[in-house]
């Protein structure tokens, strides 16, 4: 006697593998989720760092006359505070900001004792670990509708403009473009050995999560049906 008539432990089976393998392949993502925040947070700390070498040459080093006998302004300017400020008290946060009308801000300025110079304090600028990570995703999705475009592309034989004698021409010439025109170079070997389930996963669950967003989703998932796409990416498949 047939002991599965309908089919149904098979059809039960295999359920129950794919439920086990969609559960390790979130294992995967994970681990490799891991693997790209540890990424943006050593990016963080290299540029933090960077920022902060460039601020200190920039404030303790006079550009007029190579002194270090440097001070803050705002330091001075708070000590002589009756006199010739003409920024106000801030109700809200008891702190002295400067007004419109050309004059420096005066919380942005380092004085040279030697020789008078006085200059812009330096803006620190960096971006955090989930900023960057964002960032990395977001060039990925430019680059991934750059290459589209580019292996899409055909000439208009009547636009006396076109340049490109052929389709083949203008995608290869367009192809080679995209490497060097690129903003951040290092966008595809950022992403190297992370699988195309993970990029997905990550970029939907954690980047793009929130319903605003929904072009990027949207241009990943357009992205996502062109095996061609997956090659130049140098992504892979998770293999269970
Ligand atoms: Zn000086």
């Amino acid at each position: 006697m047939n002991m599965d008539l309908f089919g149904i432990k098979k059809r039960k089976a295999a359920l129950e593998a794919a439920k086990l393998r969609e559960e390790k392949i979130l294992i995967k993502v994970k681990e490799e989720y891991k693997i790209l925040k540890a990424r943006a947070d050593a990016k963080y700390s290299e540029s933090y760092n960077n920022a902060r070498q460039r601020q200190n040459d920039h404030d303790n080093k006079c550009p007029k006359c190579s002194s270090t006998n440097v001070n803050d302004r705002i330091q001075r300017l708070q000590g002589e505070f009756s006199g010739s400020i003409s920024g106000s008290r801030s109700l809200f946060s008891g702190s002295l900001y400067g007004h419109s009308s050309g004059k420096i801000d005066t919380n942005e300025v380092n004085k040279c004792n030697d020789c008078g110079n006085e200059w812009k304090k330096y803006e620190m600028h960096h971006s955090y670990p989930s900023e960057i990570l964002e960032m990395y995703f977001q060039q990925l999705v430019w680059l991934m509708e750059g290459y589209k475009e580019a292996l899409e592309a055909t000439i208009d034989k009547n636009d006396l403009d076109e340049p490109y004698s052929s389709s083949e021409e203008k995608r290869k010439a367009l192809l080679d473009k995209i490497p060097v025109s690129y903003r951040y170079k290092d966008t595809l070997p950022w992403f190297e050995g992370i699988s195309i389930e993970a990029v997905k996963e990550i970029a939907l669950k954690e980047i793009w999560k929130d319903s605003y967003d929904s072009y990027h989703r949207d241009k990943l998932d357009e992205a996502w049906d062109e095996p061609f796409l997956i090659n130049y990416m140098n992504l892979k498949h998770i293999v269970i």
